[in-house]
């Protein structure tokens, strides 16, 4: 008989990784003007780096968000913008 052997790596690993720094050279500009706080932004984000700040505000953290512009795809009202990151 076979005896195949795996790797499993340890779970929960990704807060540690600052994956931030892989950004795009893009950054996600939240207008705050119309937001309708439908939550879209925050479920799409792969890095889940969208919190609500109060109602109608949102914004990304940087330390994780890696510019691929899901969120402002997915915005119904064209809320957010990406921009150019200056660094
Ligand atoms: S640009 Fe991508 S990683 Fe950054 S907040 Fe939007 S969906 Fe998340
Ligand atoms: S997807 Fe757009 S409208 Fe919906 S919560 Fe995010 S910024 Fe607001």
């Amino acid at each position: 008989m076979k005896l195949t052997i795996g790797l499993v790596a340890k779970p929960g690993t990704s807060i540690a990784y600052k994956t931030g720094s892989w950004r795009t050279g893009q950054l996600p500009h939240f207008a705050q003007l119309k937001c309708n706080s439908c939550d879209l932004c925050a479920l799409a984000c792969p890095e889940g780096c969208v919190t609500q700040v109060e109602k109608g505000k949102y914004q990304a953290d940087l330390d994780y968000c890696k510019g691929c512009g899901i969120c402002a795809l997915v915005c119904p009202i064209k809320e957010i913008k990406m921009e150019a990151e200056v660094r």
